[in-house]
């Protein structure tokens, strides 16, 4: 075996192995089924391809989408590494080259779509040339419970199996639970080690409050971050029309968004955001998706999220640049209420429903939790860590639920 390092320097370039990255490639030359956990831009296709280069063999990746196999197979062949794909997108040459490759043993990662490989033809001719690795990439695509549900993606259970049950990788960036258990039993037979890396971003300082006087709670928040870029969530288009109102009244440049409004108007608002420096966004969730813009410097919550996927997701625009940003949630028994009622009015079947409700659970009992709300937050995600000292808990949790302590200390001094 080559030296994984060796191989990361050499062939594809690079200093040093990013967190997470170096325990999984170990644990996939080790022999062992894993799923890792990374968030986008971690660098997760590195943990099948090098290993793929540290031994023999072929690996078979998994992936959903043609652009992306594109992507990656010229980026292997860049590198001066053998690799190809199936789909419907090749001209007649490139399937030749890919067919000869994979007969002589020289093709090294091969790239098929899972509508490819529920063709048993193809999974034979596969078995026979020898498939050392399977790697399925997006792996959330398996899941019921996730964004993008593609039902080809769970025959590849089966596939693994016509492979000879062969050793297997999946990656994901969705750190949910019910997902990620729901990949476990889908592709694999036992449980496979699970890897969940990065997903902490401590630049953000989290803090969340119980309403009291909302208005004034995020009137106070907002005014520490005048002249800074952010974005203010509601939980109605008319309130974003409507604080959008109050805010500008109070003299800073905020804009609404939201799904109601007309598209001229909304991609308008949303250029300005992106150009201009300091402007509040005063949006619903219909905003954010696809939107990079570094230096965004808050991200405040009028009312309670719908779930602890959508608070870890919408907090998570803030900050891009690595420079420290400020969040706030407000949150209400009203909005807890509201959001239970939108699971059950909904006309999802009822697995899922329990799904949501268990996704909600969680984000009211980080509401309430008793320490560290970064923690609390990653322990969700399957992560552990140490007290951030940067969460309002760690800041002056002590003081909100005993105001007395204070009292204490100048009694006994
Ligand atoms: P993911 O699939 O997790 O979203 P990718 O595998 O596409 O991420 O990698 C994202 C980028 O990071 C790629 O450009 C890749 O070349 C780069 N990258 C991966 N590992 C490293 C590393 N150890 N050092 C520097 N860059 C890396
Ligand atoms: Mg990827
Ligand atoms: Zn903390």
């Amino acid at each position: 075996m080559i030296d994984p390092a060796k191989i990361l320097h050499d062939v594809f370039g690079f200093p040093s192995f990013r967190e997470g990255q170096e325990e999984i490639v170990r644990a996939v030359l080790a022999g062992e089924d894993v799923l890792a956990v990374m968030p986008t831009g971690a660098g997760k296709s590195l943990c099948y391809q090098l290993p793929t280069l540290a031994r023999e063999g072929l690996t078979l990746v998994v992936s959903p989408l043609i652009a992306l196999m594109r992507d990656q197979v010229a980026a292997l062949r860049h590198f001066g590494i053998e690799a190809g794909s199936l789909n419907s997108a090749n001209d007649p040459a490139e399937n030749r080259r890919v067919v000869d490759a994979v007969r002589d043993g020289r093709m090294r990662l091969l790239y098929a779509s899972p509508e490819r490989l529920a063709n048993t033809g193809t999974t034979e001719w596969l078995g026979r040339a020898g498939v050392n690795l399977l790697a399925i990439d997006e792996a959330h695509c398996v899941s019921q419970w996730g964004h993008d549900f593609r039902p080809e993606y769970a025959m590849l259970g089966e596939v693994r199996q016509r492979l000879g049950n062969v050793q297997t990788i999946a990656l994901t960036a969705t750190a949910d639970v019910a997902t990620r258990s729901d990949i476990m039993h889908r592709l694999f037979e036992e449980e496979p080690r699970l890897f969940i890396h990065g997903f902490d971003r401590p630049n953000l300082r989290l803090a969340m409050q119980a309403k009291e006087h909302s208005r004034r709670q995020l009137f106070s928040f907002l005014d520490k971050h005048r002249h800074e870029s952010g974005i203010v969530y509601c939980s109605s288009r008319d309130a974003t029309e409507k604080l959008a109102d109050s805010l500008s009244q109070a003299g800073y440049r905020a804009l609404p968004y939201h799904a109601g409004m007309p598209q001229g108007d909304r991609a308008k608002n949303q250029d300005i955001f992106l150009q201009e420096d300091g402007v509040v966004m005063v949006a619903t969730v219909a905003f954010g998706m696809g939107i990079d813009k570094p230096d965004v410097r808050f991200v405040a919550h009028a009312a309670l999220p719908k779930s602890i996927e959508s608070y870890y997701q919408e907090i998570g625009r803030a900050g891009r640049d690595g420079a420290p940003a400020d969040t706030l949630t407000l949150y209400g028994l009203d909005d807890m209420r509201l959001r239970r009622l939108q699971i059950e009015e909904s006309d999802a079947a009822d697995e899922q429903k329990r799904v949501e409700r268990q996704r909600l659970n969680a984000l009211v009992a980080l509401c309430e939790a008793p320490r560290c709300r970064r923690q609390t937050l990653l322990a969700y995600f399957g992560e552990s860590t140490e007290p951030c000292g940067n969460c309002d808990l760690c800041i002056d949790g002590v003081m909100s639920f005993d105001g007395t302590i204070e009292a204490q200390k100048l009694l006994s001094a």
